[in-house]
C-alpha cells in the first residue's frame, strides 16, 4: 500500500469529529472540509453542503449517458470516545500496531469510507475515469441518526438519481470472509409508567393494604415471553416473513461457529433465545421484545421500607420483514393493558421507529456485489442479514428509489464506539480493491 494512503487515513482519523457534541462543531466541519480537499484532489466535482446541523460532504466525476449511476454513501462523524481512561493510545492520535489502526473512527466509518475514496483515486489516475457515473455522498450526523440527510436527499432528488447505492459500514462475518448484508432489523419502541398510590408508602402501615407498582410492573413484564423466549404477545409473529430454505443453508455453512464466537466476546454463561431457531437466524431473521431499561423504588445504601408510588421500564422491538412498527406497538399495548395486575394504573409512551430492509442479493445489482467481493477477497462471500438496524437504506430506497448494497469491512471484535477502536490495514487494502471492482462489475449491464 502507498505510504500517502496511510497519510491520509491518519489525517481524517485525527480530526475529533464527534458529531453529537457542540464543542466538536468546529473540528467537524474541519473534518468535512478536509474531505472536499481529497476528494477535489483526485479529480471529483465536490460539493460541501449545508444542513440544520452538520454538512454533507457531495462529489461527483463527470456523468456520461449510457453508464450506471452509483452512489457511495458514508459518514464522516464519529461516537464520543469516552471513557477516556479505557483508551490504551490517546482515541484521536491515531497509531498502527501489528497491522491495525487504534484510533476513534477507524472502523466506523473513516477506515471504510475511505478505502472507497483511494479505490476511485486508484481508477481515477490508472484509466482517467471510472467505469460508472458516480455519486459519493459523506453525512457528519450518522452517529446521531441522519436527521437532515432525508431533507438533504429529497432536495436533490433529481441530481442524485441513481441505480444503486453501496455502503460499507457493516460487518464480515470473520476476518478475511468477504460479507454482503442483505437485510436488517428494524426497531420500534415504548416506555411504561405503573402507578400505585399518589406518593411512596411506610411498608409497615400501608403494605398488604395496597398494590405495589414493582411487583405488577415485574409480574407485567414477565407475561412478554413465554418460558422459551418465544413473543407471547398476541399476533406478534402473524406477520414474520418465514426464512427462505437458502438462507437458512447459507447461514448454517458460514465458516464460523456462531455460538461460540458470541460465548467468547460476550463471556454470557450460555446462549438463550427461541428453541426452533440457529442463533444466527435469532438474531438475523427473527423478531424480538427486549426490556431495555427497569426502575423503581429504593436503590441507595442499606434498606428503606418503602411501597413505591411508581415503577417504569423501557422496552423496544427488533423487527422484520413483514412486521409494522405501528401494529406492533399497537398490539403490544393491548397485550400490557390485558395482563395490568390489580390496584395499579399505566401509562405508554411509544418512542422512535425504524423499518427493518431486506433486497434479493440474487438480483442483477446483488450478483455484482458478490462477484466483486469474490475478486477482492478470493473467497465466496458470506451472505448475511444483520440484527441491527441503519434507517437510512430505507431512505435510499424510499427517496431515491434504489436499492443497497451493505459491503462492510469491520471485523466483529474492531471495538466500534468503544474505547480502543481499530482497523487492519489489509481491510483498507481490501476496501480498495472492494471499490474498484464493485465499480467495474457494476458498470456491466
Ligand atoms: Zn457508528
Amino acid at each position: 500500500m502507498r505510504d500517502t494512503y496511510l497519510d491520509d487515513y491518519l489525517s481524517f482519523l485525527r480530526f475529533p469529529s464527534v458529531s453529537t457534541d457542540d464543542q466538536f462543531k468546529g473540528k467537524v466541519n474541519d473534518c468535512a472540509q478536509w474531505l472536499v480537499k481529497k476528494l477535489e484532489g483526485i479529480g471529483l466535482e465536490t460539493k460541501l453542503v449545508p444542513t440544520a446541523g452538520h454538512p454533507v460532504v457531495w462529489a461527483r466525476n463527470k456523468h456520461q449517458p449510457g453508464r450506471r449511476s452509483v452512489m457511495i454513501y458514508g459518514h464522516y462523524d464519529v461516537q464520543p470516545p469516552d471513557p477516556l481512561e479505557l483508551w490504551e493510545s490517546p482515541p484521536f492520535e491515531p497509531v498502527l500496531k501489528d497491522g491495525y489502526v487504534f484510533a476513534r473512527g477507524a472502523t466506523d466509518n473513516k477506515g471504510q469510507i475511505l478505502s472507497h475514496i483511494l479505490g476511485v483515486q486508484e481508477a481515477m489516475e490508472q484509466n482517467g475515469d471510472l467505469p460508472v457515473n458516480l455519486h459519493f455522498v459523506i453525512e457528519g450526523e450518522e452517529e446521531i441518526g441522519s436527521g437532515n440527510l432525508p431533507k438533504f436527499l429529497s432536495d436533490n432528488r433529481e441530481a442524485l438519481k441513481c441505480d444503486v447505492a453501496v455502503v460499507s459500514d457493516t460487518g464480515m462475518v470473520a476476518r478475511g470472509v468477504p460479507t454482503l448484508s442483505y437485510g436488517l432489523r428494524g426497531v420500534t419502541a415504548l416506555e411504561i409508567k405503573i402507578t400505585g398510590a399518589k406518593m411512596d408508602l411506610h411498608s409497615g402501615v400501608f403494605g398488604g393494604a395496597v398494590a405495589n407498582p414493582i411487583t405488577a410492573l415485574a409480574r407485567l413484564l414477565a407475561t412478554l415471553h413465554d418460558e422459551n423466549g418465544h413473543v407471547a404477545i398476541e399476533g406478534f409473529y402473524d406477520k414474520v416473513k418465514p426464512l427462505e430454505d437458502w438462507e437458512r443453508k447459507a447461514w448454517r455453512e458460514l465458516p464460523i461457529d456462531g455460538d461460540k464466537a458470541i460465548l467468547d466476546e460476550t463471556r454470557a454463561p450460555g446462549l438463550f433465545g427461541e428453541s426452533a431457531y440457529s442463533t444466527f437466524e435469532r438474531i438475523w431473521g427473527r423478531p424480538t421484545a427486549e426490556i431495555n431499561g427497569i426502575g423503581g423504588g429504593y436503590q441507595g445504601m442499606g434498606t428503606k421500607t418503602v411501597i413505591a408510588s411508581h415503577a417504569m421500564a423501557k422496552l423496544t422491538f427488533r423487527l422484520v420483514p413483514n412486521q409494522e412498527g405501528d401494529e406492533i406497538l399497537a398490539l403490544a399495548e393491548r397485550h400490557l393493558k390485558k395482563h395490568l395486575p390489580p390496584g395499579v394504573t399505566m401509562e405508554i409512551t411509544r418512542g422512535h421507529s425504524g423499518p427493518w430492509y431486506l433486497t434479493d442479493p440474487h438480483s442483477d445489482v446483488g450478483q455484482a456485489a458478490q462477484r466483486a467481493l469474490r475478486e477482492a477477497f478470493g473467497k465466496d462471500p458470506a451472505m448475511i442479514r444483520e440484527g441491527g438496524s441503519i434507517p437510512i437504506v430505507s431512505q435510499f430506497r424510499d427517496i431515491l428509489g434504489v436499492e443497497t448494497l451493505l459491503m462492510g469491512l469491520a471485523l466483529p471484535d474492531c471495538r466500534a464506539h468503544s474505547p480502543n477502536e481499530n482497523f487492519p490495514l489489509e481491510n483498507l487494502e481490501g476496501g480498495i480493491r472492494l471499490n474498484k471492482a464493485v465499480l467495474a462489475e457494476l458498470a456491466k449491464k
